[in-house]
């Protein structure tokens, strides 16, 4: 782990980890743009997805396209503004072809997402689709988990459907607006008791050390 300067704020500190991670050729994907992730710093809720895709591998910004666009707009219809949250993925650089991350390329980006995360410090942690929700959750099943509110490591994680599979199927859109609907409610607190209830089983450790 890296040991910033003190009085750095949190800013600094995410620019300082993007500029380390740009510069480290050793990562995969080195052909495409780097879309380190975007929002407030200061953040409670802090989105993950999964890859960069075409637009915003062209644009350097995160959930872009339009699985970004439907995020977005979920956003929005909480009342909140996109700027207030932070948007990132877990691997920082476009698969070719949008084909999926492969466990090497998540393996080496896991570090920094682990750092990003503990910089920003959010109250909870919404990974977007499998693969994230993968990450922090390595037993969950997406159907079965998403919109169940789990505590890993001493932080909440609130898995959801990939945006992108919610604009396939409109039963997926569905579950994935309801989940979403429950993110103020969460962030208030209010419903952590039957959460760590449901989540009984799914309380213990995971396997990995440093998620955060
Ligand atoms: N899908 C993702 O997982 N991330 C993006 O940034 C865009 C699409």
């Amino acid at each position: 782990m890296t040991n910033y300067n003190q009085g750095m704020d949190k800013a600094e500190i995410l620019r300082s980890l993007a500029e380390r991670m740009a510069d480290n050729k050793d990562l995969p994907l080195q052909e495409s743009n780097f879309v380190f992730g975007e929002g407030s710093p200061d953040s409670e809720v802090v989105f993950v997805g999964e890859a960069p895709g075409f637009y915003e591998d062209r644009e350097k910004r995160p959930f872009v396209g339009r699985a970004g666009q439907l995020l977005r707009k979920l956003i929005k219809e909480l009342g909140w503004k996109e700027e207030d949250v932070y948007i990132t993925n877990i691997v920082k650089r476009r698969p070719p072809d949008n084909r999926d991350p492969l466990p090497e390329e998540i393996e080496a980006y896991k570090p920094y997402l682990a750092e990003q995360i503990r910089i920003i410090s959010p109250k909870v942690v919404v990974p977007l689709g499998r693969f994230s929700m993968n990450y922090f959750l390595p037993e969950a099943k997406i159907s079965r988990d998403q919109g169940v509110l789990f505590r890993v490591q001493g932080r909440l994680v609130y898995p959801l459907y990939h945006p992108a599979a919610a604009l396939r199927s409109t039963k997926v859109l569905e579950a994935l607006q309801t989940s979403f609907r429950k993110l103020p409610v969460i962030l208030e607190g209010k419903n952590l008791v039957r959460s760590t209830e449901t989540t009984k089983q799914n309380t213990t450790e995971p396997p990995q050390s440093k998620l955060f």
